[in-house]
């Protein structure tokens, strides 16, 4: 049997997620949401003494900075953009008549100034941008939100809906290789804590635009990416479960980012999949959370 099929028919079994009858867009359970809750106060508590700020997207982001991101030279097939009817009373009606029989309703339906966010960290840049240069110390945000990437899958960790928990650094290239470094050890320590197996991982998929020439195996070649993978599914491909990004000064010019001296920013972030953190808890500790070992138990509820 399919062990992704059967993973996934085990958590509609046991009511931790439920189906939608879409493939990669699921109801949470309270259980499901609470790991996920414990999970991101254990990753907060790692970054307590050096975030400036905290912030929560919603699954939305600006048409503009979409754009300005270069997600479609790169995914143009993974992206979601929201449409509105933007018809008369005429086309209403036209639209009624398509409903009534079956028929493809959307020919009115316009694009609105909202994409869906495909990635946490990209509404975050924007808004630096807006506050003029960054302090000398540099910016450092905790921040989460829903994402979105038109994958669908009956991998329970691969959803077309999901979240990022992200901390995010803006400043010089020696403040975001530092936070870099630090975060992926971070990341393998709460790893231990939670009594997950994984490993740490060069990543070649490209995370900014093909149009910069920036392609993967120079990405790999220079270490811009780090995945932190656990298996989920299956222990011959395991799941990347955060990664370690270091984006160079691409945002900042993107974004028109500034540092004090007048030259773009560098930007750097790590990303926390909560969904397929929690679904590792799941596999590896079993559906009971009463009965997970007594060490993760204590991590996550202290
Ligand atoms: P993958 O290679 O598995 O598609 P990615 O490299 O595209 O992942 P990132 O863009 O680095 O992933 O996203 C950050 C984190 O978000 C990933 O490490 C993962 O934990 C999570 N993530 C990415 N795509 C999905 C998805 N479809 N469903 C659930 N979580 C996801
Ligand atoms: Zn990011």
């Amino acid at each position: 049997m399919d062990k992704q099929v059967s993973f996934l028919d085990q958590l509609f079994d046991q009511g931790i997620l439920h189906d939608s009858g879409v493939d990669g867009l699921y109801a949470r359970s309270d259980l499901f949401e609470e790991v996920i809750t414990r999970f991101e106060a254990l990753a907060k508590s790692f970054g307590k003494d050096e975030t400036s700020e905290a912030m929560v997207f919603p699954p939305g982001m600006p048409i503009k900075d979409f754009e300005t991101s270069g997600y479609m030279k790169n995914f143009p097939h993974l992206a979601g953009t929201v449409h509105a009817f933007c018809g008369n009373d005429h086309d209403h009606a036209g639209l009624l008549q398509c409903l009534e029989v079956g028929e493809d309703w959307s020919e009115n339906q316009k694009p609105t100034d909202v994409a869906l966010t495909p990635a946490a960290c990209y509404p975050l840049y924007p808004i630096l941008a807006r506050r003029g240069a960054l302090p000398a110390e540099g910016a450092y945000v905790a921040l989460q939100s829903y994402c979105f990437r038109h994958e669908p899958s009956r991998d329970p960790a691969r959803m077309q809906m999901f979240r990022q928990r992200e901390f995010v650094r803006a400043g010089s290239a020696d403040q975001a290789i530092a936070f870099r470094e630090t975060w992926k050890q971070r990341g393998q320590d709460i790893m231990k804590l939670l009594e997950l197996p994984c490993t740490v991982d060069v990543a070649n998929d490209p995370f900014f635009g093909r149009a910069g020439k920036m392609m993967g195996s120079s990405q790999r070649e220079q270490e811009l990416k780090f995945e932190l993978l656990v298996p989920v599914n299956s222990a011959a491909n395991p799941t990347a479960c955060m990664s370690f990004n270091y984006h160079m000064d691409n945002f900042g010019k993107a974004w028109d980012i500034r540092q004090q001296d007048g030259s773009h920013a560098h930007t750097a972030c790590v990303g926390f999949g909560l969904e397929r953190i929690a679904l590792a808890l799941f596999r590896h500790h079993g559906m009971d959370v009463e009965s997970w070992p007594a060490g993760v138990r204590k991590a996550l509820w202290g």
